[in-house]
């Protein structure tokens, strides 16, 4: 018995070493992966009640040559605690900008949201990097929405405030996604100057059937309107979830019932009508 405890120890051992090893070469290969070009950014539709197109969100997508996919919920975390995440989010926000471009040329005329972790956005110089991406492209601010998390709103409140006031001067709107996720208390909402919440899949999935998930939609969707705050209700995949949405007067969702994340080239080839349903 003895024995056979060390062998286990010895084992589980083992599998950190290699854990430890493959999280080492994931993140030497994600360096690489940008000058390689192996990102790539995708865009799904947010869109009205008439199934109209109002908006998209900006997904970042790696395809590795040796990995093939590599899904954002390991290689965006991994970013996140390396702090790699901050060039990636630079490399990003040029990306919308080009896209944003190309989609006014084409006569698309809606903003785009791009996800801006923490990190990213307490970056010393992030207002001026802001600032000069969307110079360098001759882009408007009122074209880009921030979707930033509850977790920045944890500590530095007022340096956090001041930041996005300068945001919003040059007429970035602000996104609160995985909205009812975090941890963080409500109190920040009157405080901050924002536009719109994200509910959060999670809870989208649980409409109709579940009365707790469908409670919790509802109240995000009453609390936003008493804020004055727009709403955006992500993975939406039935008729049953958009039917609740719409009739609870959401402005718009996303998810696969509209729209799979699409590369924005195939996107603007193909002119996406989204449908009502
Ligand atoms: P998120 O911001 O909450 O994005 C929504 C996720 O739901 C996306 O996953 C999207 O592909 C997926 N989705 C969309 N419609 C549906 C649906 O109808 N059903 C289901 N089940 N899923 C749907 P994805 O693309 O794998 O991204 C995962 C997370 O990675 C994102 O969650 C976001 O937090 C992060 N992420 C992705 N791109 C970026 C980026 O450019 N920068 C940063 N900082 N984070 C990113
Ligand atoms: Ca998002
Ligand atoms: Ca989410
Ligand atoms: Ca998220």
């Amino acid at each position: 018995a003895k024995s056979a405890g060390r062998n286990q120890i010895a084992f589980f051992e083992g599998n950190m070493q290699t854990e430890v090893e493959h999280r080492l070469t994931l993140e030497r290969d994600l360096a690489k992966a940008l000058e390689q070009n192996e990102l790539q950014m995708v865009m799904q539709a947010q869109v009205n009640y008439a199934g109209v197109a109002v908006g998209a969100e900006l997904l970042m997508r790696w395809h590795s040559k040796e990995r093939g996919m590599v899904s954002p919920a390991i290689f965006i975390s991994l970013a996140e605690e390396s702090g790699l995440i901050v060039k990636l989010g630079d490399w990003v926000l040029s990306e919308a900008c080009n896209i944003l471009k190309s989609l006014q040329l084409e006569g698309h005329h809606f903003p785009l949201s791009i996800n801006v972790s923490p990190k990213q956005f307490r970056q010393k110089d992030f207002v001026d990097k802001v600032t000069a991406t969307l110079a360098a492209q001759e882009i408007s601010g009122k074209n880009l929405i921030f979707e930033v998390t509850e977790g920045l709103f944890i500590d530095n409140l007022q340096e956090t405030i001041a930041r996005m006031s300068k945001l919003s001067a040059l007429g970035i709107r602000f996104s609160i996604d995985d909205f009812g996720t975090g941890y963080s208390s409500l109190n920040y909402l009157k405080r901050l100057p924002l536009y719109e919440l994200k509910i959060d899949k999670s809870f989208v999935q649980d409409i109709p059937g579940d009365a707790n998930g469908t409670a919790i939609v509802g109240s995000i969707l009453s609390m936003a309107k008493q804020f004055g705050l727009k709403v955006v209700a992500e993975g939406v995949e039935t008729e049953e979830q958009a039917n609740y949405l719409i009739a609870n007067d959401c402005d718009s969702m996303q998810g696969f019932l509209y729209s799979r994340p699409t590369a924005p080239d195939v996107w603007m080839a193909n002119q996406i009508q989204v449908k009502a349903q």
